[in-house]
């Protein structure tokens, strides 16, 4: 597939696409160049979000989106970038752990201290120990979390009780997920339909 690379093309190509297993289990993003490309040689179908329609490749071309919307463009097509795309051949089954990682625990607490709510890009925030390292607190999804500079110097080596501090929420150990991966801001809100807690709900197969 040749796509003509305009600037807003390339954007587009470059933004996210959920993939789903055969059983509509969100498993993986992607990027929508690449989600095309599966869509193009027959391994992954295209889901409109609303209506759980799935289009082949040349289903899709034939839906292309108004003037004016974004699209991909080549010579002689305009297509809508998918949101979400099936595949149609293997079933991968997510693991249902998320490795504790910093960069995990910053996309867990969505880059905002949990003291105060302030959010940072990150150089201004650092990993907390709940219950302090001095006092044989661990460093694990329950016992961390992310503290700006001043809550963190405010609570020192001290617990939340001495320090008079309360979290917003609490450190639970997160499911893995593919949205674990990104920032809110680029996932997509038809996502949200097929993410496991709406599940039931939605009657999403
Ligand atoms: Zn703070």
């Amino acid at each position: 597939m040749q796509l003509s690379e305009t600037a807003r093309t390339a954007d587009l190509l470059d933004r996210a696409t959920l993939v789903l297993n055969r059983s509509w289990r969100p498993v993986h993003v992607t990027t929508v160049r690449r989600a095309l490309c599966m869509v193009f040689r027959d391994s992954a179908r295209i889901v409109e979000p609303e209506s759980l329609a799935t289009y082949s490749f040349a289903e899709w071309i034939e839906f292309p989106p108004p003037l004016g919307a974004p699209a991909i463009r080549s010579p002689s097509l305009r297509v809508a970038a998918p949101e979400v795309v099936l595949l149609r051949r293997y079933d991968r089954v997510p693991s249902h752990e998320a490795p504790f990682t910093r960069r995990n625990l910053f996309l867990r607490d969505d880059f905002t201290c949990q003291y105060c709510g302030v959010r940072s890009g990150g150089d201004r925030l650092s990993v907390d120990h709940i219950l302090p390292r001095s006092r044989g607190g661990n460093t694990s999804w329950e016992n961390c979390v992310l503290a700006c500079v001043s809550c963190n110097a405010r609570k020192a080596d001290r617990t939340l009780k001495e320090a008079g501090l309360r979290l917003l929420r609490p450190p639970v150990r997160p499911r893995w997920s593919p949205y674990l991966t990104l920032r809110p801001s680029q996932r997509m809100e038809s996502w949200q339909r097929f993410a496991p807690e709406h599940r039931r709900r939605s009657g999403a197969r």
